[in-house]
């Protein structure tokens, strides 16, 4: 990106931020989502600033962070679980921040207001058809969750029936009458969770209506989205994000590019036309399915993919001698491990283009990097995520070039491996 946009980000944010008054959301105490309602956003963006500048000061310069003109309604995706009031009426809404309260919130300020509606929906049908809530104490009942995501650029809208049993006879009678309901709702599974768990998609699902996936389009990119598929929430900065992303890399068309915990291909995908080959690996088969589907629907023949531990496969590459010019690589929050780190370097890239939602794990895997022959050259926060604590950097590491010998060196030394989250 150049430094105009990168201007007019800050700027904008900057301009909007001093018009708008953020009134406080009535659940942000319970909810605990928003760490910063109530801020201006000007002033979100500042703190921010501040605190990627304060962790990353002995990397170098930190760009101004690119925030957004609209920081409202940005989330492509809902997410919220049903339970009953004191009454017997069911109710739904966001779990209250590390437990399993449901809160019953009528609007969220972050959230698609096209997603809330339909969860909306999701929820009257309950009643209208009466299919029994989900009881997380004694797992009696039915419907437990429910996930609404919808592709902005496309209008198109995927709605996930999370059940705590199988028994959910009225499916397609549900189906029917939601997708009657909102005509922009193009596929509708349900999805069996009947496990004792924080995670929110069980293994087993069915396709009530459509393909099982939505579509989104992303530097004018097609994407298939499918249900258990990472998709970044905030597709307006995600946009800015691989910009960045993209400029830092400095692809000419020449270059071998691996795209490391790819998703569904996005990165490597708005890549390849710039670049001679793109490798992309990634640990969720879902999503590599999508990843080879949005690789053939894009027109893009010098792509290959690969389902495995990103750490892992890189591991392989190393060792069949294989070399990259460049590497993308967005780990989780919890950031990468010894093993793909020192794997990436022996695979000899000019560039490591490090993409972070986690400042924290980004810092110690920079360390790491500098400490084997790259140097930070460029730090770039994004605002992925307003309203909450969360900060997206871009960085982008360069080879020392004389940085070759220390790091075969190192790279026969024991490896620690670090365990590694969803985002
Ligand atoms: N680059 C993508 C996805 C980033 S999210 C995008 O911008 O959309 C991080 C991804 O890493 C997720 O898709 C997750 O499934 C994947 N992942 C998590 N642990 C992994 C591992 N050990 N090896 C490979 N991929 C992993």
């Amino acid at each position: 990106m150049d430094g105009k946009l990168q201007k007019k980000g800050i700027t904008m944010a900057e301009k909007t931020g001093q018009k708008r008054n953020t009134g406080k959301c009535r659940y942000a105490e319970q909810c605990g989502g928003c760490t910063y309602q109530g801020v201006h956003y000007k002033e979100q963006l500042q703190k921010k600033q501040k605190y990627i500048e304060e962790l990353l000061k002995d990397f170098g310069h930190v760009e101004p962070i690119l925030g957004m003109a609209h920081p409202e309604c940005y989330r492509n995706k809902v997410h919220h679980g049903f339970t009953k009031d004191r009454s017997g009426n069911i109710i739904s809404g966001p779990y209250e921040a590390g437990s399993h309260w449901i809160i019953d919130v009528k609007h969220c300020g972050i959230e698609d207001k096209k997603c809330q509606e339909v969860a909306e929906t999701v929820r009257r049908l309950c009643r209208k058809l009466k299919v029994p809530v989900y009881n997380e104490k004694t797992g009696n009942g039915v419907m437990r969750r429910v996930l609404v995501r919808r592709g902005f650029a496309t209008g198109e809208v995927m709605v996930v029936l999370v059940v705590g049993s199988p028994k959910f006879s009225a499916k397609r009678k549900f189906a029917a009458e939601l997708a009657a309901r909102h005509p922009e709702i193009v596929t509708i599974i349900s999805n069996l969770n009947d496990k004792h768990t924080s995670m929110i998609l069980g293994d087993r699902e069915e396709v009530l209506l459509g393909d099982g996936y939505i579509h989104d389009i992303l530097c004018g990119k097609t994407f298939r989205i499918s249900s258990k598929s990472f998709y970044q929430v905030n597709p307006v900065q995600t946009e800015v994000l691989y910009r960045t992303a993209l400029d830092f890399a400095g692809l000419t068309g020449k270059e071998t590019v691996i795209d490391a915990y790819c998703g569904i291909g996005t990165i490597g995908i708005c890549a390849a036309d710039a670049a001679r080959s793109v490798i992309s690996v990634e640990l969720n088969p879902d999503a590599v399915r999508d990843a080879k589907a949005n690789a053939a629907a894009n027109h893009i023949n010098n792509m290959r993919f690969f389902t495995a531990d990103a750490g892992e496969y890189m591991k392989q590459l190393a060792a069949q001698g294989q070399r990259a010019d460049v590497v993308f690589m967005d780990p989780p929050r919890s950031g990468s491990t010894i093993r793909f780190m020192r794997a990436a370097m022996r695979l000899g890239p000019r560039n490591i283009v490090y993409i972070s939602c986690g400042p924290e794990s980004l810092a110690g895997n920079l360390k790491f990097f500098r400490e084997n022959g790259y140097e930070v050259c460029k730090i770039q926060p994004v605002d992925m995520f307003p309203f909450t604590r969360h900060v997206e950097t871009v960085c982008l590491l360069s080879k020392l070039s004389e940085a070759k010998h220390s790091i075969d060196v190192k790279l026969d030394m024991d490896e620690l491996d670090v365990t590694t989250a969803d985002k």
